[in-house]
């Protein structure tokens, strides 16, 4: 039987829709999962969705709808959003899983006739976002000391679980098992802010709402969200029975989490696990967060980057690939478009793309009927070859720290010695000389092999590039593609004809800076809803007064800035034939060289006016942000300049 790997995301909360920093725990945890397959592992792979709580309760009212529907509309949307990504799970659950609910209530139940789990009284403070309980002390300034946000008094009759007791265990867990966390600096942060200064037991049901499991033997109580989330690690395998997948996966051997929920992971879900008399998994794993013009990407921010613009614009592969390169796995990293275009037209298109068409092309020029077997070795040769032959061993040795930025560097260095190896040997010089063609046939051949274990390794990484450059090459033989085959230098032989399309294409990075822009505004405007706290509503108007106003696209040809204002934006639009010249007073949340190319929505009838003696044909509508600055309004597909709004 081959050895188990069982790997978890965090369930993620369905409150709104994801955003790039889930993807990114998601696409680390395929990329282990993939690569432990390859490896020969039997992979379980689990995430899912954590659906109860106050807050889901709370937005389900707000929507006029029950906490079920509006979870499962969201879930829908991951369920996509892990399609999109090429996410490879092998089981997905949710904490509604009518299963799930009754191993909840077993566990709930086997704590309590265990003496784990009294009934006593909560008074204290809950964050609703967390799902957090706190006391007076822990509270930073009278707020949630995780997320900054305001708390709310709690009092209420709670069952409690017993922490305390197991504090020692914990302490002990911690010291003589250095692995248990990862990066180690989360162990010491664990021991000091919270082990070493003492538990508390924890509140562990709630009675104020009743969206959650409810307890079994007193069922005006629901189980604490926290409770019935981390056990989906468990439940998902089938516990409370112990056999089958149950006895075939658990315990883990890693819980991929997001730093702000170590504490969860690395305190409440052990003692669990020790109060259950079950093993403890094996490491977690708190890595950093995707961080977005200083701080971290969240809703309440408005830097939420939807990985589904990015992906349908960049492609599955090169959005994969950037979150596994850029940031060091446990660290924070940046996410910036710029970073994002950077990387694909560098890396990818520059370094990879233009490796595998070179290649292709050249071997397709110089010999049509394939590579000949008479080759003759030279100098640079062996430089290439050993680099290839060693990197199955460093991406091995990335993957095993997890650290994924690692192994893909190492995979750009066989990658970039290609190409070095490319403009010493100058293939196209040897080509002249038909008595060089052994020489010629080596290095193409030395050049097609180390693509070969390069697109072998790429696999957990990228999920449709490696038949891409399959194809370029003709690797049809899937005995030449196999993950043990990259440990071979010498297999290369084409079974097929070579297709030489580009694998990557080339970005001009102004204009997509300016379209992505202008595409993640527009996206941002739209998942943005007012909250209905206190928007104004003009007085109604009829059909006719609203038919008055004359609304087209157009498409700006040019903008510079008005001279002696520093609010006022001219730009030429094009308005399907016509053009016009409309100012704007958007200079301070735009830039002029940011604007042509955008689609914008502009009233057409506004009677024209000079403003700075110069003559303003109409008006460019926009969405203004509470901080004043604002964003076009503009269209989610390519409109024809002219069209009509109605
Ligand atoms: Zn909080």
């Amino acid at each position: 039987m081959n050895k188990t790997f069982y790997i978890t995301t965090p369930i993620y909360y369905p409150s709104d829709k994801l955003h790039i920093g889930h993807s990114y725990t998601t696409v680390a945890a395929d990329a282990l999962a993939r690569y432990k397959r390859f490896c020969g592992y039997d992979v379980m792979f689990l995430t899912g969705t954590d659906e109860h709580g106050q807050k889901i309760q709370r937005k389900a009212e707000a929507k006029g709808v029950t906490p079920q529907q509006y979870v499962d509309q969201i879930v829908s949307g991951i369920k996509e959003l892990w399609q999109l990504l090429d996410i490879s799970y092998d089981r997905f659950i949710r904490t509604t899983d009518a299963a799930h609910e009754a191993a909840i209530q077993a566990i709930f139940q086997k704590l309590y006739d265990k003496g784990d789990i009294y009934k006593s009284e909560y008074e204290g403070w809950y964050c609703t976002p967390c799902e957090s309980f706190w006391t007076e002390t822990q509270l930073n300034d009278g707020q949630c000391p995780d997320c900054g946000r305001p708390v709310e008094k709690t009092r209420e009759e709670s069952y409690f679980f017993r922490l305390s007791k197991y504090q020692q265990q914990l302490i002990d867990l911690f010291e003589q098992n250095p692995d248990f966390i990862q990066p180690p600096s989360r162990a010491n942060e664990m021991l000091n802010n919270f082990l070493r200064p003492g538990l508390d037991d924890l509140c562990v049901s709630r009675t104020t709402f009743n969206w959650g499991v409810p307890v079994p033997f007193d069922p005006k109580h629901v189980v604490y969200v926290w409770i019935d989330a981390l056990s989906n690690y468990i439940t998902a395998l089938g516990y409370p029975d112990e056999e089958g997948v149950f006895a075939r996966y658990w315990p883990a051997d890693i819980h991929l989490v997001g730093k702000e929920i170590v504490r969860f992971h690395t305190i409440i879900w052990p003692a669990m696990l020790m109060a259950l008399d079950l093993p403890l998994p094996k490491q977690v794993f708190g890595h950093g967060w995707l961080l977005f013009r200083d701080g971290k990407m969240s809703k309440s921010r408005g830097n939420v980057i939807d990985p589904v613009v990015l992906c349908e614009r960049y492609g599955v592969d090169a959005i994969r690939y950037f979150l596994l390169r850029e940031v060091p796995f446990g660290s924070d990293g940046n996410f910036s478009n710029e970073a994002l275009i950077g990387r694909i037209n560098a890396d990818l298109a520059n370094d990879l793309g233009n490796l595998v068409s070179r290649t292709s092309a050249m071997i397709t020029r110089y010999f049509p009927d394939g590579l000949p077997d008479q080759r003759q070795a030279a100098d640079p040769d062996q430089e290439l070859i050993d680099l290839s032959r060693q990197l199955p061993d460093k991406v091995d040795a990335g993957m095993g720290q997890l650290q994924f930025s690692q192994a893909l560097s190492e995979i750009w260095r066989v990658i970039g010695r290609s190409n070095k190896y490319i403009d010493e040997t100058t293939p196209w010089i040897l080509a002249r000389s038909p008595e060089m063609a052994p020489r010629l046939a080596s290095v193409l051949f030395n050049l097609a092999e180390a693509i070969r274990i390069v697109s072998i390794l790429l696999q957990p990484f990228m999920t449709a590039t490696p038949a891409r450059i399959w194809a370029a090459l003709g690797l049809a033989d899937a005995s030449l593609t196999d993950w043990a085959s990259a440990r071979t230098f010498g297999l290369y032989r084409a079974t097929a004809p070579l297709r030489s399309e580009p694998v990557f294409p080339r970005l001009d990075l102004d204009k997509e800076l300016a379209s992505l822009d202008a595409l993640l505004a527009a996206d941002a405007s739209v998942a943005k809803k007012p909250e209905p706290e206190t928007v104004p509503v003009p007085a109604e108007i009829a059909f006719d007064d609203f038919q008055k106003v004359a609304l087209r696209i157009g498409r700006v040809l040019s903008c510079e800035k008005v001279k002696g204002s520093d609010k006022l934006l001219c730009s030429q639009i094009d308005m399907g034939g016509q053009i016009r010249q409309i100012l704007s007073g958007i200079a301070e949340s735009y830039k002029p060289e940011e604007m042509p190319g955008r689609l914008v929505v502009v009233v057409t009838n506004l009677k024209p006016r000079k403003i700075r003696g110069l003559m303003s044909e109409g008006m460019l509508l926009c969405a203004t942000r509470a901080d004043g600055s604002c964003r076009l309004l503009t269209v989610d597909e390519a409109v024809e300049p002219g069209s009509e709004i109605s």
